[in-house]
């Protein structure tokens, strides 16, 4: 039995932790916040005498998830449809353009993607459309908003996952999407240490590694580093093992900045997704665990050019006021109970979510997951195919505990020496 330390307990470290404890090792996971989950945040507010779960991190379980699914499944956690689709949008602020010109507009935009090649930039292949104008600018704001980058600096392979417009169902997990790694730290039982922020992480001359917090330092066999892009890419807050293959990988992801606001509702709504395209946000109304459209406006927004422009963190009111004008049918209740998230402000997140930068095949994603000595690395960011979802960190956090169990196999990296020793 190898000793190994997991930083971070967001489904990355948790599927990890998972795995690695399945495979009866000895593990303890390292998590800055009081919770699990990290960027998976669920939380309960009370509207017109109802609760409702809200997501103030990620909310759609998407098509594809089959490891979300399966660890879904081992850990007795459902899902619910959500009755609408994240992938269908209304342009609310551009009349002239419909759902079936997004969708139409979409096919186009990654059949020319695969006649370029490579991978363009979402702009470059953007102005290649032969398409109405307003079309291709609401094409734009689906893509920016979804990545949360600017379309020149994402790629346009976006459209095939994150940012796709074909229609498909969407869900949610029953109770609010943490309810995922609540199960998943409740079965990693004593291992969990909450409140344990890492500082530094240092591989041994002779194998192993120091993990080192504000409350003392360890030796472990390996080390799976779940942290997030703005984290591992240079916090001032933590140092972590680097190399140039690493650092070269690292330059091709790029971070998304978004922020979430949730708006009670007086009038219960049906359910509907409505776009900004001027803003970059979208709106929806969804099915929530009691089979009935839940009172609440969710929000989300992307690229920190639109959190900038929308003024935010100074005047969050001037959001609240703009989601009013694009959806006047709803009856929105008082601004008092409004909840909003900016992502880019919590340090233990740093941002969103990370894309590909263009130039960049999403095939060159495994160089973010290879190891430096001991340290092996996980996260959203460093999944080539689910990049930026909860998905992604899943099969990521995942791949790295199948390479660490692989090492100890082998003993190929001085794993497990000094625990037979
Ligand atoms: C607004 C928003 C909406 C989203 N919507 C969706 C969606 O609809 N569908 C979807 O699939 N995905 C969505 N996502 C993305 C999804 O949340 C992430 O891809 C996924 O949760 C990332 O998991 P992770 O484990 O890689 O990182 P995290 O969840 O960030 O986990 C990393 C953990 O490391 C901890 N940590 C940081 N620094 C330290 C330190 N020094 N020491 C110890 N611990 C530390 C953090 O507290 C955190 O718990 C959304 C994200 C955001 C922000």
């Amino acid at each position: 039995m190898a000793r190994i330390a997991v930083l971070g307990a967001g489904l990355a470290g948790l599927a990890a932790a998972d795995t690695l404890t399945k495979a009866g090792q000895d593990i303890v996971v390292f998590e800055a916040r009081d919770r699990p989950g990290g960027r998976v945040w669920s939380e309960e507010i009370v509207v017109q005498d109802r609760v409702c779960t809200i997501e103030r991190g990620a909310e759609f379980v998407l098509h594809g998830y089959s490891a979300m699914r399966q660890l879904m499944a081992e850990h007795d956690v459902e899902l619910v449809d959500t009755g609408m689709s994240y992938y269908v949008r209304t342009p609310g602020d551009a009349p002239s353009v419909i759902t079936d010109d997004m969708v139409a507009a979409g096919r186009e935009a990654r059949s020319v993607t695969r006649q370029l090649g490579g991978a363009r930039s979402a702009e470059e292949v953007l102005s290649r459309l032969e398409l109405r104008r307003e079309v291709v600018d609401a094409l734009r704001a689906r893509i920016e908003i979804s990545t949360a980058v600017g379309a020149r600096h994402v790629t346009a392979d976006a459209l095939g996952q994150i940012a796709d417009v074909e229609p498909k169902p969407s869900w949610r997990i029953r109770g609010g999407n943490q309810r995922l790694p609540e199960a998943l730290a409740h079965a990693l039982a004593g291992s969990l240490r909450y409140r344990s922020t890492v500082r530094h992480v240092v591989n041994l001359p002779d194998g192993g590694v120091v993990v080192a917090t504000d409350d003392g330092s360890k030796v472990f066999d390996a080390v799976v580093v779940a942290l997030p892009l703005a984290v591992v890419r240079g916090s001032k807050d933590i140092s972590l093992p680097r190399s140039a293959e690493r650092d070269v990988a690292l330059a091709r992801v790029v971070q998304g900045h978004a922020a979430k606001l949730h708006l009670p509702l007086i009038s219960p709504p049906t359910t509907s997704a409505v776009m900004s395209v001027r803003d970059r946000y979208w709106t929806w109304t969804a099915i929530d665990s009691t089979g009935t459209v839940a009172p609440v406006l969710n929000a989300f927004m992307g690229t920190s050019a639109a959190i900038d422009r929308v003024g935010l963190r100074l005047e969050p009111q001037r959001w609240v006021r703009k989601a009013r004008a694009l959806r006047p049918e709803l009856m929105i209740g008082d601004d008092d109970q409004v909840v909003s998230t900016i992502w880019s402000d919590d340090p233990l997140a740093g941002g969103a979510y990370a894309a590909h930068a263009p130039g960049n095949p999403s095939s060159s994603g495994p160089g973010l997951e290879t190891p430096i000595g001991d340290v092996f690395w996980a996260g959203e960011y460093a999944e080539p195919e689910f990049t930026g979802l909860m998905e992604g960190a899943i099969r990521s956090g995942k791949r790295a505990a199948e390479r660490v169990l692989e090492a100890v196999r082998h003993n190929t990296t001085g794993i497990g020496e000094r625990t037979r020793a």
